[in-house]
């Protein structure tokens, strides 16, 4: 009878009597891509009983209510969600980006929708929210290679044409190194630093390449500056052996480092254990940027995609008890567009999805594809043009944001034409003559002002289908 109450105990809050199951929903992203105002959002639209309609539990009436509760994990850093939301409705900024992982704890109280039993028609589900950065995911093909390996691969990409300006100093630094000489820390410290800013000079909003493993060195969390994070490839020679006390000898002890104490650690005490993965992505901004970036996202995406489907076999498919069931890849500011070019995004979307599913070869998840505006921060309007009608978004243009050479301080409202995506989602891989206009004005606003109602009450976060995210992340759960 002991063992039968620990079990209850376990799926039972006592003080209430509530069945209560936990849900971990992961959010990551590359950098920029919108995960802390994703959250920010969706939280504060599920305390302040936000415009939801198509979030089924919400729409209906049966959540009670929901409240922020102590996080489980009492290693991790929390979300700082107030400061978050702070920043957004008193700065009208937007807030500090995702740097490292962070977690913080929603549960819900609701009705079941079906209510069979007056004792489980209600119900608490608690919401785990993650968030993690995306670089992180890259560096799961790195578990199975050597540094030798890893080295070779690291310095062809670095060498292909579009990013060989950019690694200029790093290459002239690696010709000018011998791997078999004794390890100088100096030595390792530049090269590390040079290849680190060839990476986040691909980053850059120009180029916007996403595919740059080692993930960390992007995104260091709390290990800047550690040894398992002071590496970078070397020119090897496949048919010698390195003494330990070489460059390359310490080299390949770091890299190997990296891997069990950075790398493994992440996967097994956070990845393994998510039940649902919202994938955030700035589509816009690799349009803008060209095909080359469209394609590297794609490269990007597959690898990501392929984390959520490890072989069997695979150090991380032995690992994993449960599975993802479901991992939604979310086109994040669509407020940048027309409503009427969202279906335009979300066919590109799609299309990227789709070949990296295949690529990834991918099967167990539902994965689905939506356009989205976490935070809204602009509303359409149409303006007459010569006897045309121009649909346009209008917005507060950040400080020093310029359009067609005008600079805006970051006070007045703006109607901005946004421009046009292709109606064939193709077009975004194709390459453009070289003195084609990017398809988007990508101007960014700043966060939106709150209404207040009559009753002075403010209202939540404005947002473009956060709700349909909602549904498919959290729907089947508050059923
Ligand atoms: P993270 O690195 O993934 O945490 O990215 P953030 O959430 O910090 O978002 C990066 C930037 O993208 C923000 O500072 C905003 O400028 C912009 N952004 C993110 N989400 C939205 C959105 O829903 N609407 C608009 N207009 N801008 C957004």
């Amino acid at each position: 009878a002991d063992e039968a109450r620990i079990a209850l105990d376990n799926i039972t809050d006592r003080t209430s009597g509530f069945f209560s199951p936990t849900i971990r929903l992961g959010v990551t992203g590359l950098s920029r891509a919108g995960k802390t105002v994703f959250i920010s959002a969706l939280v504060h639209n599920l305390l302040h009983d936000g415009r939801l309609p198509l979030f089924s539990a919400q729409a209906e009436g049966r959540i009670a209510g929901s409240y922020l509760q102590e996080q489980p994990d009492a290693a991790v850093p929390r979300f700082q969600y107030e400061d978050h939301i702070r920043t957004m409705l008193e700065g009208r900024e937007w807030p500090a980006s995702t740097r490292a992982i962070s977690e913080l704890r929603l549960t819900i109280d609701y009705e079941s929708a079906s209510g069979w039993s007056r004792f489980f028609s209600r119900g608490r589900l608690a919401i785990d929210i993650v968030d993690y950065p995306g670089e992180w995911l890259l560096d799961l093909p790195l578990i199975d290679k050597d540094f030798a390996t890893f080295s070779r691969e690291a310095i062809e990409r670095a060498r292909t044409p579009s990013r060989r300006d950019m690694a200029g100093p790093f290459l002239a630094l690696l010709d000018a190194t011998d791997p078999a000489a004794p390890a100088d820390p100096e030595r390792a410290q530049a090269l590390h630093a040079a290849f680190a800013a060839y990476l986040t000079a691909c980053r850059g909003d120009r180029t916007a390449l996403s595919t740059l493993p080692p993930g960390r060195f992007l995104m260091p969390g709390d290990l800047e500056g550690s040894p398992a994070l002071t590496f970078a490839p070397l020119v090897l020679d496949p048919g010698k052996a390195y003494s330990r006390s070489s460059l390359a000898g310490v080299l390949e002890r770091r890299y190997e480092a990296y891997k069990s104490v950075v790398v493994k650690p992440f996967f097994r005490e956070h990845f393994a254990r998510l039940d649902r993965q919202i994938l955030l992505i700035d589509a816009l901004q690799a349009i803008n940027a060209g095909p080359e970036a469209v394609r590297d996202l794609e490269t990007a995406l597959t690898d990501i995609l392929a984390c959520f489907r490890p072989g069997r076999a695979s150090w991380l498919g032995s690992l994993l008890t449960r599975r993802i069931d479901r991992i939604l890849v979310a086109a994040t500011k669509a407020d940048h567009l027309h409503r009427e070019s969202h279906p335009r995004l979300e066919a590109i979307v799609q299309r990227l999805v789709n070949s990296a599913i295949q690529r990834a070869r991918f099967s167990r998840a539902e994965v689905h594809v939506l356009a989205m505006a976490a935070v809204r921060a602009t509303r359409e309007a149409t303006i007459e043009d010569h006897g045309d009608k121009l649909p346009v978004i209008v917005g507060v243009p950040m400080a020093g944001e310029t359009i067609a050479g005008e600079t805006f301080d970051g006070r007045i409202e703006t109607a901005v034409f946004p421009g046009d995506l292709p109606a064939d989602p193709g077009l975004v891989f194709a390459e453009r003559p070289v003195d084609a206009e990017a398809p988007v004005n990508f101007v960014r606003f700043r966060p939106p002002r709150l209404e207040r109602t009559a009753e002075g009450l403010t209202l939540s976060l404005p947002h473009i289908r956060l709700d349909r995210a909602l549904e498919f992340l959290l729907g089947d759960y508050l059923a």
